[in-house]
């Protein structure tokens, strides 16, 4: 046998030089090493002749805890604050630790000299993969893989044209401002009140002012005083109209509408307008997340995390759908010649029938559909070319699906068209109006059944009017009030929420569902059927935030900043000072607030160190606890197996105590405090 240190160059020659792809997780991994020809599997990475394929977890490095850029900072002191590190550091998440040594150590090995990032195509998905990169100290040349299928096809043609890395630093720039300022901001407003009113809470750049949309709404419907109003119906025999004044149907007076009524009394009243008007609606826009979400929360019941789950699962799994978390409703006009394709993949499916029937047609959807300028990083959501076996789905896969599918063929489909019929009838100087509409084409209603304004919402007389004309006089046999109650909005629903923190420019598609769940496991908000509703401990934390916390507007303005940031229109560093500038407002707001308040009581059970009442809450594995809210006390108590609560000894008082005043340093993946008032960035996954 030869000696190693004769075969090692030899090894080389014949081995070649590798690339490191960089998946966003091990199923995706997997994916792109099948389709690369990867066969060599190990538990950290699969390789092959030209290509190592390994895969994050997620993050796999997050920005360190205040205790990291300092130790005193691992207690929670009102003096230290605010905590504005000029430089953050970073750390590796201790749980996927060994996935990030591994990746470190392909990363260095001899015969890899490039890299390509293949994580999730978008502004998270880029830190994931730049973070790893920088803290395990790459410094080779990398390329970026951006696709918006999982497909073979969308793999394959994806890895045909790689961009370059370097194209996406803007991008990476806006995924840290996120970060650092989600950071410095959750972070320090947190400890500034929790430590202000010695008291567990929680806030967030994001969070915050969502919890305060929910309190709005709460608000209104509390303040709403209903009132009563009529509406009159004249009935001319063949048919009926309705009366209308000035501003509309309502009166709100029963003196008027008495009046109104003995007026009109044994009148006649003159057709003294009649108007056909053919109507065309175009069919609704493709979905994009937010989108998606509401309509399934709506039909389905889903929430939105559910939603997102699910989706990701058609996307990386069965290959069906193209990429989720998208704001885009428009797709480019590149995709337009892929469109036969995908029509085809449904084929096996209920919706042959409907996908071959636009196959033959020669509509075009034009810029309504197709608009390169409305398409940022990815276009809606649409199916892909990947043949569908409806048979391998679940029901809620299914469900998610159809909707999807659904959508993309009513974005296809001619407009829905129906002649609106019109006529103004006046007796006595007050005008009655009646309207019918007789549907043409049904077009894209054939497919999805959305009501448009055509006299199905608002009602406007009724009865047959084809034979009406102008001129024309018909008696007035009938007069009938009807009587109405105005009627507060409704309480927010994930879907109304997710509309409003989209137009509010609130958090990304990708990260509302985790802002909803963290203000539920918070106990800010809670579900009661569909709606969400403010319960005391939220509407505490919103009594105690500094106002400009609270404000949309300012959340909103950052984010548009963040926006322009990715786009390379303005530079980071001013970003970083301004968020450092506002964390030292909204932190010294909260120490110069000093409300006088008086805590929620979430149970009757008092505190055994400090006599506080405790708050119950879950820990991470959804076990139910008792917790102290007091900051300087801590003190937390764990229910027996047999369900009822065990007194810890004193010893364990002391440990718990100590380990309490640590929790800002959440490394213990068991630690409950810190999931309760947990700060940190929401997770991608
Ligand atoms: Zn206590």
């Amino acid at each position: 046998m030869l000696p190693l240190f004769i075969l090692y160059p030899f090894h080389i020659k014949i081995g070649g030089m590798k690339t490191l792809i960089i998946a966003e997780k091990p199923s995706v991994g997997r994916e792109l090493a099948r389709v690369l020809g990867c066969k060599k599997s190990s538990k950290s990475h699969i390789e092959g002749d030209k290509y190592i394929v390994t895969w994050a977890m997620g993050h796999l490095v997050e920005l360190a805890d205040p205790g990291a850029h300092d130790p005193k900072f691992k207690q929670w002191n009102a003096e230290d604050l605010p905590i504005i590190p000029e430089r953050m550091k970073h750390r590796v998440i201790g749980r996927t630790s060994r996935q990030f040594s591994m990746i470190k150590s392909l990363m260095h090995r001899k015969e890899v000299n490039n890299l390509i990032i293949a994580t999730d195509a978008g502004r998270e998905g880029e830190l994931v993969a730049r973070w790893v990169m920088r803290l395990g100290g790459y410094k080779g040349p990398f390329q970026r893989l951006w696709i918006s299928s999982q497909t073979d096809k969308a793999i394959r043609e994806g890895f045909a044209a790689l961009k370059n890395g370097r194209d996406y630093d803007n991008l990476m720039r806006a995924a840290e401002c996120r970060a650092e300022a989600d950071w410095l901001i959750g972070l320090n407003v947190t400890r500034a009140l929790s430590c202000t009113y010695d008291t567990r809470l929680s806030a967030g750049r994001v969070q915050t002012p969502s919890l305060a949309m929910i309190q709005d709404r709460d608000e209104q419907i509390r303040n709403f005083k209903p009132k009563p109003y009529q509406l009159l119906e004249a009935d001319f025999g063949g048919f009926s109209a309705s009366w209308r004044g000035k501003s509309g149907g309502r009166i709100f007076s029963g003196k008027a509408s008495a009046e109104l009524t003995s007026k009109l009394e044994n009148t006649e009243a003159e057709v003294v307008n009649i108007s056909e008007k053919k109507q065309s609606v175009p069919p609704p826009l493709a979905y994009d997340l937010t989108a998606l979400q509401q309509d399934a929360n709506r039909a389905l019941g889903y929430s939105a995390k559910q939603t997102l789950k699910i989706l990701q699962g058609l996307y990386e799994r069965h290959k069906i759908v193209t990429y989720p978390r998208t704001d885009s409703r428009h797709l480019t006009a590149d995709i337009e010649p892929t469109i036969k394709d995908r029509l085809k993949a449904l084929y096996a499916t209920d919706w042959r029938v409907r996908a071959e029937e636009i196959q033959k047609s020669s509509l075009k959807p034009g810029k309504r559909l197709f608009d390169d300028s409305r398409v940022s990083d990815h276009h809606a959501i649409i199916p892909t070319e990947e043949t569908v076996k409806p048979e391998r789905l679940s029901a809620e896969e299914k469900a998610l699906w159809n909707m999807i599918v659904k959508r993309f063929l009513a974005v296809l489909s001619p407009p829905h068209c129906y002649v609106k019929r019109s006529a103004e009838l006046r007796a006595e100087g007050e005008s009655f109006f009646v309207s019918s509409s007789r549907v043409t084409d049904e077009g894209w209603r054939n497919i999805e059944f959305i009501a448009v304004e055509n006299g199905e919402n608002e009602r406007s007389g009724s009865g047959k009017i084809d034979n009406l004309k102008k001129g024309q006089k018909y008696k007035i046999e009938s007069t009938r009030l009807q009587q109405k109650q105005t009627t507060p909005p409704g309480h927010h629903t994930e879907a109304s929420l997710l509309a409003l923190m989209e137009k509010n420019n609130l958090g990304t598609p990708a990260t509302r569902a985790d802002i909803i769940e963290k203000l539920l496991s918070n106990r800010y908000m809670e579900r009661s059927g569909s709606a969400l509703k403010l319960t005391p401990a939220g509407e505490e934390v919103l009594l105690l935030v500094p106002e400009q916390l609270k404000s949309a507007e300012l959340t909103a303005e950052w984010e548009k900043r963040l926006s322009r940031i990715a786009e390379g229109k303005e530079k980071a560093g001013v970003f970083s000072s301004d968020i450092r500038k506002n964390t030292g407002e909204l932190v010294a707001a909260v120490k110069s607030g000093g409300k006088d308040y008086k805590p929620v009581e979430f149970s009757k059970k008092p505190c055994p160190l400090c006599g506080r009442m405790m708050m119950p809450t879950k820990d991470r594995r959804g076990r139910e606890l008792y917790v102290c809210r007091s900051l300087s006390c801590g003190y937390e108590e764990e229910p027996e197996n047999r369900g009822g609560y065990r007194k810890p000894s004193p010893k364990e008082r002391a440990v718990t105590r100590k380990l309490i005043k640590q929790y800002s340093d959440d490394s213990s993946d068991t630690f409950t405090l810190a999931d309760m008032i947990n700060m940190k960035t929401p997770g991608k996954k």
